[in-house]
C-alpha cells in the first residue's frame, strides 16, 4: 500500500493537490489500478472538487483485511469507551460543521441551511449512538428454575458494509456507521460516486477523533465494483444500503444468498394530504417546503399533495404564486431557496417526467431546465407542480427525485387515505387539518413509516426509529435505538448457580 495520495486536510489549502485516497487501515492510500474519477459542482460544472480513487474488488479486500485485524481489539474495547470516541468525533463534527456544510454544498447543490442541517444529524446520531455505549440494554429476566439467572446481551456480527447515497453525504454515512462501531463492528464504507469528498471529510474527522486504525476503512468508485465486491464477500456480515429501490432489490438478491444481515432503505412517493378545514398558508409552507427542499430529491420529499376539492383551488394559485417566485442559484448563497439536481442525468430524468406529466395532468409552473445567467453551467430545474393528476398516473407512481409535484384532488378523507396508501412505497406522510379527530385518523391509517401532523413530510430526529413500510425497505429501521439491531446479534446467556444439573420445562413441571 502506498501512501501518495493526498491527506483531505492538505487539500483545504493547496489548490494544486485534487486527488484523494482511499482511507485503509489507517492510512490514506492509491487504489491498486490508479485509475480516479472526478467530482464536480453541480452549480457548476467547470469547478472539480477533487479526483478520487476508482477502486477495485482488490481494495476492497485490503479494506476487509484492515477491518478484520481491527475487530478483535475493537470489540473487546468496553462499549462505554467505545462511546467516548464517538462523542469526540460529534464534537470534531460540531467544531467542523461549517466547513462540512460548505464543501457538502460545493459537491451536491444542497443550499447551505440544509447542508448545515445534513451535519446536524450526523452530529445529533454520534451523540445518541455515544449513550447506547452505556446503554445498549438486553433483557434480564426471572430464570423458571430456581437458583438460575437468565439474561440477554447484544453483540456485534463482525464486518459492516456501508453503502450509501449522495442525497445526505454526511447524515447517512453517520446514521450508519455510528450504531455499528459503538455497537463494536468495524466498518468499510463506499459512499456515492457523486460525494465522495463529504465522505473524505468525515472519514478524516473519524480518525482524528480516535476511532483506531482498520475500525473505518473508506474505498470509493462504482457501486457496480466496489459496492458489489462488498456486497458478495463471505467476510462482511451485515451490510447497510441507502439508495434507489431496484438497486436495493439486487442487492438483497445477492445478499440473501448469503443469509447475509442487511439494511435496506431505498425509494419514497411521500405524499401531504390537505382536508378541506386545515390552515392552507401553513400547508403551503410546508408542501413547498417538502416538495422543493433539496430540489426534491430527499427520499421524504413530498411528491404527492392530495387535497379535498373544496379547497382545491385556494391551494393552488398559493402554490402557484409561491412556487413560481422560489430563487434558483447555487446553494451557497444564502437568497438562494432551490439549488442544481445533481447530475445532467437527474435533469434528463426530470425531464422526461415533465414530458409524461404534460399528457396525464395539467402543468401549473415550472416545467423546464433552468439555465439562464448565472445557472447556465449546473443542473438546475424549475420547481414544477402539477394539477388534476390521477392516483395511479406514472407521475402519482413513480420516484421522479426531482422538483416536481403532482396534485390529487379527492371527495373526502377516505379516498385521501385510500389514495396515500396506493403506492407500493411507504416512507412518510402528512397531513394538514384542524379535526383533531381527523388527525388521529391519519396516523393511524396511512401505511408508511412516518407521519406527519400539521407539518411537511420531512424533519426525522435521530432518536426515534427512520424507515419505511412495503418497497421502501425490509423492516430494519435507521436511528433511534431500534438501529442497534441491524448490527448486533442477540445472544441469551442462561446462569445457574445451583450445584445440580436443572433441565428447564422438565424439571419445574
Ligand atoms: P443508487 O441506488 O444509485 O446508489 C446508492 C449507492 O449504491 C451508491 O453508493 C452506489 O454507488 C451504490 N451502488 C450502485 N449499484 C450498486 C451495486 N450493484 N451494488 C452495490 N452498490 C451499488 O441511489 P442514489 O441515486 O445514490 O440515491 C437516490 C435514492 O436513494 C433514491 O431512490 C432515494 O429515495 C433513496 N434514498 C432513500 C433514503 C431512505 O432512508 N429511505 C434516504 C436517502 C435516499
Amino acid at each position: 500500500m502506498t501512501d501518495t495520495a493526498a491527506r483531505p486536510s492538505e487539500t483545504a489549502t493547496r489548490a494544486d493537490v485534487t486527488t484523494f485516497g482511499h482511507f485503509i487501515a489507517g492510512e490514506w492510500c492509491d487504489g491498486v489500478s490508479g485509475a480516479t474519477f472526478e467530482s464536480r459542482n453541480p452549480a457548476d460544472t467547470r469547478e472539480l472538487v477533487g479526483r478520487f480513487q476508482q477502486g477495485s474488488a482488490a481494495d476492497v479486500g485490503m479494506a476487509i483485511r484492515a477491518a478484520e485485524a481491527a475487530l478483535p481489539m475493537w470489540r473487546r474495547t468496553p462499549a462505554p469507551k467505545r462511546g467516548e470516541v464517538l462523542y469526540r468525533f460529534g464534537a470534531l463534527m460540531a467544531e467542523h460543521k461549517e466547513r462540512l456544510a460548505q464543501a457538502m454544498t460545493r459537491e451536491m447543490g444542497k443550499v447551505i441551511a440544509e447542508a448545515r442541517g445534513d451535519v446536524q444529524e450526523g452530529i445529533d446520531i454520534a451523540f445518541l449512538m455515544a449513550g447506547e455505549g452505556r446503554r445498549m440494554f438486553g433483557d434480564t429476566v426471572p430464570s423458571e428454575l430456581p437458583d438460575k439467572w437468565a439474561m440477554s446481551i447484544r453483540q456485534p456480527i463482525g464486518i459492516a458494509g456501508i453503502i450509501t447515497p449522495w442525497n445526505f453525504p454526511i447524515a447517512i454515512p453517520c446514521w450508519k456507521m455510528m450504531p455499528a462501531l459503538v455497537a463494536g463492528n468495524t466498518v468499510v464504507f463506499k459512499p456515492a460516486s457523486d460525494t465522495p469528498h463529504c465522505a473524505a471529510l468525515l472519514v478524516e474527522l473519524m480518525a482524528e477523533a480516535g476511532f483506531p486504525a482498520g475500525t473505518v476503512n473508506l474505498v470509493t468508485g462504482a457501486g457496480a465494483e466496489v459496492g458489489n465486491a462488498i456486497v458478495e464477500s463471505p467476510d462482511v456480515g451485515v451490510v447497510s444500503f441507502t439508495g434507489a429501490s431496484a438497486t436495493g432489490k439486487g442487492i438483497a438478491e445477492r445478499a440473501g444468498r448469503r443469509l447475509k444481515r442487511l439494511s435496506l432503505e431505498l425509494g419514497g412517493k411521500n405524499a401531504i394530504v390537505v382536508l378541506a378545514d386545515a390552515d392552507l398558508d401553513l400547508a403551503t409552507d410546508g408542501i413547498l417546503w417538502s416538495a422543493f427542499g433539496t430540489t426534491g430529491q430527499r427520499c421524504t420529499a413530498a411528491s404527492r399533495v392530495v387535497v379535498e376539492r373544496p379547497v382545491l383551488d385556494e391551494l393552488l394559485a398559493r402554490l402557484e404564486s409561491r412556487a413560481s417566485r422560489l430563487r434558483l442559484g447555487r446553494g451557497e448563497d444564502p437568497a438562494t431557496d432551490v439549488g442544481p439536481l445533481i447530475s445532467a442525468a437527474a435533469v434528463e430524468k426530470v425531464a422526461g417526467y415533465v414530458a409524461i406529466g404534460r399528457d396525464e395532468g395539467e402543468l401549473i409552473t415550472g416545467g423546464a431546465a433552468a439555465n439562464g445567467g448565472d445557472l447556465a453551467h449546473g443542473h438546475f430545474f424549475e420547481p414544477t407542480i402539477f394539477s388534476n393528476v390521477k392516483p395511479m398516473d406514472r407521475i402519482a407512481q413513480e420516484e421522479i427525485f426531482g422538483p416536481v409535484l403532482s396534485i390529487v384532488p379527492v371527495g373526502s378523507y377516505d379516498e385521501a387515505v385510500t389514495v396515500v396508501n396506493q403506492t407500493r412505497y411507504g416512507l412518510s406522510s402528512s397531513v394538514f387539518t384542524r379535526d383533531a379527530n381527523a388527525a388521529f385518523r391519519a396516523m393511524r391509517d396511512f401505511e408508511t413509516g412516518l407521519v406527519y401532523v400539521n407539518a411537511g413530510t420531512i424533519g426525522a430526529e435521530t432518536h426515534l426509529p427512520f424507515g419505511g413500510w412495503k418497497e421502501t425497505g425490509n423492516g430494519h429501521r435507521e436511528a433511534g435505538h431500534a438501529a442497534l439491531d441491524t448490527y448486533t446479534e442477540w445472544k441469551s446467556i442462561y446462569v445457574d448457580f445451583s450445584g445440580r444439573l436443572q433441565r428447564a420445562q422438565i424439571d419445574n413441571q
